[in-house]
């Protein structure tokens, strides 16, 4: 699971590296140098549409051993190796697509000032953020702003080896099939649809084969499923289902098997990781991972899980597989991602006293008796720095991941939540002086308070999150974990937020020593509560309802506590010349009806009570305030703020000696976003076009 950024939307908290609870200070008087942000790192690299591309540091990179900086090398390359599966998972045309897209413009002879180019170019730069051409977060399509014509005519000029054609295929037969797939909206509208209808076959993902219905989907499973099994295997996740001879079959992604170009690669880099792991523990989880990649078999996919999890000793640490389902809106197969990272000691103390403190946590937060642990079992959480991103995390990456996902894992054997705190400073160092507080809060008063505490409280919202939210609570025992359906990551992700804003009000925290204030808290309810009712709405494209998942759940709570609050003017809309303005009141009565809908939300989720999710979602989440929405869009354009963030990575180059010794690991931050796509589609490109 992964909470997504909270902070892009409002990252206007004003924190130099030196802050942020204290972590980044020097401690202990080392004769090795800090290793921390230059002052004059510049993280702006590139904006379009309704993107900004962002670069991030990594501190403490130079100071690590050499074998560690090994082992971050080689897990880069594994986790840059499986991009063109995530293109191929998300559309079956994204890889004709780009690729068309790559040979038109770096093989353009033509005028580079007429607009047919240059909307080329944001197109293209789109597909690449998008790792295909449908909105990273809003799964619609979005269209190109050039012509057919010139579309057509560019294909017809590129050298013949370079137009994707199918085999067989003429030129203009593929600009025939290709055409549409582009420029008409409502061909493969959307990646993934959440809202009626047959959901597989309205959704243009690339998990489910030709023709396959949502019914054949469940039914195929709901065969597989054993009832009795309380060690479950997660079926599904690592295939495309499709028709053949009209028979439901599974096409699996391993060596040999589907995607296999790719994941050779990925057991590549992986067997050098392996032969530099930290310790032996290391080695198992790399091993058994490369073992799952061989075979394909979902079980030996969960003993890698259970390994990574119980690995809480290594410095360096990876996410590299099949992993987030939110692609899929039954939620069964799943997206390839990874990221690469190391231990941020100081700021991993902090998240430790969290997490040793998970019991009380538990004992004292507002739900029924029925719904809670009696022992919270292994929640463990560091911060991190990360290193490389790839798949589903690159460019646009989340703030905190926790993982594994399957239920009983993280029921026996817990599991280990990051928050990743080189990509907060990125962001809130990013958004500062943007003008988005002036304009959309009410008074001083937020702005100060949001200027001194906004950061700090953020990253704690997304340790209490992560640590803490997503671990807590239990299912009742006849519960299926499936019981919510197409609700439950909303519901998931309302009950992980709920549980971190509760507890940041809670005096709990200034006596931990965690947070500076016990008045702190302010500043990210303000921030919620703002976002959830109002902000967030600029991610929406005018007369659209909300979809994605974390979405959702933020405009659940922000408008569930506002209604709840009415009678009492909890929280208010205030509009001054013209502009409304979100207002919170009484900010201990929020805190007890964050409480009271955090009680719910665990019922909800522990007795899998599908209508009351349904309900929940139906009436607060998805339906957006026409009128306020078109209030927002026109507010924040006049702000120089894009919606949207997401990364390039550093570059890593090895240092070697003359007999061929490595020696160092260079990492570096000049490469641009254009250069380092190109560079990606051409060193790390192994699969054919058109993966059947
Ligand atoms: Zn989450």
């Amino acid at each position: 699971m992964k909470k997504s950024v909270l902070i892009a939307m409002t990252g206007l908290s004003i924190m130099c590296a030196g802050c942020g609870g204290g972590q980044k200070a020097n401690t202990s008087a080392k004769q090795t140098e800090a290793d921390t942000v230059p002052a004059d790192f510049k993280y702006e690299v590139d904006a379009f549409a309704d993107l900004e591309i962002l670069r991030y540091y990594v501190p403490g990179f130079k100071n690590l051993p050499l074998e560690q900086k090994e082992l971050v090398y080689y897990l880069s390359m594994a986790a840059l190796e499986g991009r063109d599966i995530l293109f191929d998972q998300n559309n079956r045309y994204n890889l004709a697509i780009r690729r068309t897209l790559e040979g038109i413009y770096t093989n353009y002879k033509g005028d580079k000032s007429i607009s047919d180019y240059k909307e080329l170019e944001v197109y293209l730069k789109r597909v690449w953020f998008s790792n295909g051409i449908h909105h990273h977060y809003g799964e619609e399509k979005f269209l190109p702003a050039f012509s057919k014509e010139f579309f057509a005519e560019q294909v017809k000029a590129l050298p013949a080896d370079l137009v994707p054609v199918k085999e067989g295929q003429s030129v203009e037969d593929f600009i025939k099939m290709i055409t549409p797939v582009i420029f008409d909206a409502k061909v493969m509208a959307k990646k993934v649809n959440q809202s009626g209808g047959d959901l597989i076959m309205t959704s243009a993902n690339n998990y489910y084969g030709e023709g396959v219905t949502q019914k054949e989907v469940q039914d195929f499973y709901n065969a597989m499923k054993d009832t009795t099994d309380l060690t479950p295997i997660s079926y599904g996740l690592n295939s495309r289902l499709v028709k053949e001879n009209g028979k439901l079959t599974e096409k699996v992604w391993k060596v040999g098997g589907l995607y296999s170009p790719a994941i050779e690669k990925i057991v590549f880099w992986l067997e050098k990781a392996e032969e530099v792991a930290e310790n032996s523990q290391q080695k198992d989880v790399i091993s058994k991972l490369i073992s799952y990649y061989k075979t394909g078999d979902l079980k030996t996919f969960d003993q890698y899980a259970v390994a990574w999890v119980e690995d809480l000793n290594s410095q360096v640490d990876f996410v590299n597989g099949f992993t987030e389902v939110y692609g899929d809106p039954l939620g069964i197969k799943a997206s390839w991602e990874a990221t690469v990272n190391f231990k941020n000691v100081e700021a991993t103390k902090r998240a430790e006293i969290i997490s040793t403190n998970a019991q009380w946590f538990e004992d004292h937060s507002p739900v029924d008796k029925r719904f809670k642990k009696e022992t919270v079992k292994g929640v463990s959480a560091k911060v991190i720095t990360v290193a490389q991103l790839g798949g589903d995390c690159y460019p646009a990456t989340p703030i905190g991941i926790n993982l594994p996902n399957a239920d009983w894992i993280r029921r026996d054997h817990g599991s280990k939540s990051v928050t990743i705190e080189n990509i907060m400073e990125a962001y809130d160092a990013a958004g500062a002086h943007t003008g988005f507080g002036k304009e959309f809060m009410w008074s001083n008063v937020e702005e100060e308070m949001i200027k001194k505490y906004g950061f700090i409280t953020d990253v704690l919202h997304t340790d209490l999150h992560e640590c803490l939210g997503h671990g807590s609570g239990k299912l009742l025992p006849e519960v299926d974990p499936n019981a919510l359906g197409e609700f439950s990551s909303t519901i998931e992700e309302a009950r992980a937020d709920l549980f971190g804003l509760y507890f940041l009000a809670d005096n709990k925290l200034v006596e931990l020593g965690i947070i500076p204030t016990a008045d702190a808290y302010k500043a990210e309810y303000y921030k919620f509560m703002m976002n959830g009712l109002m902000t967030q709405l600029v991610r929406i494209e005018p007369g659209k309802d909300i979809e994605e998942a974390h979405m959702r759940n933020r405009q659940l709570i922000a408008k569930w506590v506002y209604e709840k609050g009415k009678a009492e003017n909890v929280v208010e809309y205030k509009v001054r010349d013209g502009k409304t303005y979100v207002v919170v009141n009484d900010y201990d009565k929020l805190r007890t009806l964050f409480g009271d809908l955090l009680a719910e939300i665990q019922r909800i989720k522990s007795e899998g009570d599908f209508k009351a999710a349904k309900d929940i979602v139906a009436n607060y989440a998805v339906k957006v305030d026409q009128k306020l929405h078109k209030e927002v869009l026109d507010r924040y354009k006049t702000l120089i703020m894009k919606p949207y963030k997401g990364f390039v990575n550093p570059v890593f180059e090895l240092v070697q000696d003359n007999d061929g010794k490595i020696t160092d690991v260079k990492i570096s931050y000049t490469e641009g976003y254009t250069e380092q796509m190109l560079r990606y589609s051409k060193d790390y490109s192994t699969l054919p076009t058109y993966n059947d």
